[in-house]
């Protein structure tokens, strides 16, 4: 029999540890890991937290040692777009017309930084935060620089504002919506995240609409806020979310849409086509099956290891529970589930202590922790979560009374 060949497009998190999966469960055909970037696959979230500050250089993120790759017998086709998908033919193709074959096709490709639309969205000095080369643009440009504006209160972009101003600059954070980060967490926890930003000097504006980007001789220098107010700016970090790269497989009749859509195995519509991590989108069981994409790196690891199992003989549905993490200042912020839809949240614990957690219920069950500087509710709450636990509101506010021990009376966890 010939050798089976999977070819992986998208050399980021999902795809790298497609490939490692792939052989750590033996699988031995030829294995091409195709990436549009110049590097080797790297750990994404140091770029807005300890390689936007200086505090780890690029090899110590690099997620595998440069030797590992050929002595895993993977193959990485670095520098390389695929920019079609012919299904029929089990082919790709590439930006420079070049094709490879596969047996197995497994999408990885992560998105795009969405861009802003309205005028000077392309001035020099506006940067997004996605890409080793996003932020070795921005950090060659921070010695020149007084003044940031980060346009987004999510997660990358508080994170970026927090090392910059560790960093001595002047950053002003413009979120559109009435707290910060709204799509992702209760409003205690955004309050809390304003507060400690502008405690430490950062301007955190809400409900605040971009109007335009202002620059001279091509270069940024302000932003126009709806109110016509300018504020003014040396250089603009852009965190308003991803666009997941999927138009290849999309235009090859991939079913799907802000993302390509999976079954529990991570196939595609299309056969033996696989997608996984950012791009992929999927009934997650921790959502109550909606579908959508989950942007972590959690995701990304557990959804190779359900392809790589697939491809080795063991189909087990995707059933992962969702984690996550965020660094600023001396706040370790860990997640555990997805609190979206949540119809009530518990703290427990002080916010002024700066050491508490968030619990969000959901019909009376746990379904996610937001724990800030709580590691232990982080490791205990994970039981919870995986359980659907119910358990009484005041019972989970009192912190004298440990997480593991709240789940004697837990019924059977939800369908
Ligand atoms: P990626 O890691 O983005 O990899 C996709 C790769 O495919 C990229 O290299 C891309 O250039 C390439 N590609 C795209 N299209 C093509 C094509 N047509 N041909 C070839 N190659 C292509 N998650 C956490 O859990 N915790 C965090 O603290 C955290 N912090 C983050 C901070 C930042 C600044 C960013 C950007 C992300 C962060 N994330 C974090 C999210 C996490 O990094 C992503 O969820 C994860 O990288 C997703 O993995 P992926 O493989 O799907 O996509």
């Amino acid at each position: 029999m010939p050798t089976p060949k999977v070819v992986i497009v998208g050399a980021g998190h999902a795809g790298a540890q497609a490939a490692v999966a792939l052989r750590q469960r033996g699988f031995d055909g030829a294995i091409t890991l195709v990436g549009d970037e110049p590097d080797l696959p790297y750990e994404r979230p140091p770029l807005s937290k300890e390689y936007l500050s200086g505090a780890k250089s690029f090899e110590r993120i690099l997620l595998r040692p440069p030797t590992f790759w050929a002595d895993k017998a993977i193959d990485p086709a670095l520098s390389t777009r695929i920019v079609a998908v012919d299904p029929a033919a089990h082919r790709v193709t590439t930006a420079t017309g070049g094709t490879l074959g596969y047996d197995t096709l497994i999408w990885a490709t992560g998105g795009a930084p969405r861009r802003l639309s309205c005028d000077g969205h392309d001035l020099a000095g506006v940067h997004g935060v996605r890409t080793r080369a996003d932020v070795d643009r921005l950090m060659a440009e921070l010695p020149a620089t007084t003044r940031v504006v980060v346009i987004g209160g999510g997660y990358i972009g508080l994170e970026a504002a927090a090392v910059l101003t560790k960093l001595g600059k002047q950053v002003t954070v413009l979120e559109a919506l009435p707290r910060v980060l709204a799509r992702v967490a209760g409003a205690s926890l955004s309050r809390f995240y304003e507060a400690e930003h502008r405690a430490r000097g950062v301007d955190v504006r809400l409900e605040t609409q971009v109007a335009c980007v202002l620059g001279a001789g091509g270069r940024v220098t302000g932003v126009r806020i709806a109110t016509g107010e300018v504020v003014p700016a040396d250089l603009v970090i852009v965190g308003i979310g991803i666009v997941p790269a999927v138009a290849p497989l999309l235009a090859a009749g991939a079913a799907g849409g802000n993302g390509v859509a999976v079954d529990p195995l991570c196939r595609t519509s299309l056969p033996d086509v696989y997608a996984i991590g950012d791009a992929a989108l999927h009934a997650n069981p921790f959502a109550g099956g909606a579908q959508i994409r989950v942007e972590s790196v959690q995701n990304a690891n557990d959804q190779a290891a359900t392809v790589a199992r697939a491809l080795t003989g063991t189909e087990e549905p995707y059933h992962a529970v969702p984690w996550f993490w965020s660094n600023q200042y001396d706040l370790k912020l860990q997640t555990v589930g997805l609190s979206t839809g949540h119809d009530h949240a518990v703290m427990r614990g002080d916010p002024s202590t700066r050491s508490f957690s968030l619990i969000y219920l959901k019909h009376g069950r746990v379904i996610a922790l937001d724990c800030v500087n709580a590691t232990r509710d982080y490791v205990q709450g994970r039981a919870l979560v995986l359980r659907g636990a119910t358990i009484a509101p005041e019972l989970l506010a009192d912190t004298a009374v440990p997480l593991k021990e709240m789940m004697d009376d837990t019924p059977s966890p939800p369908e």
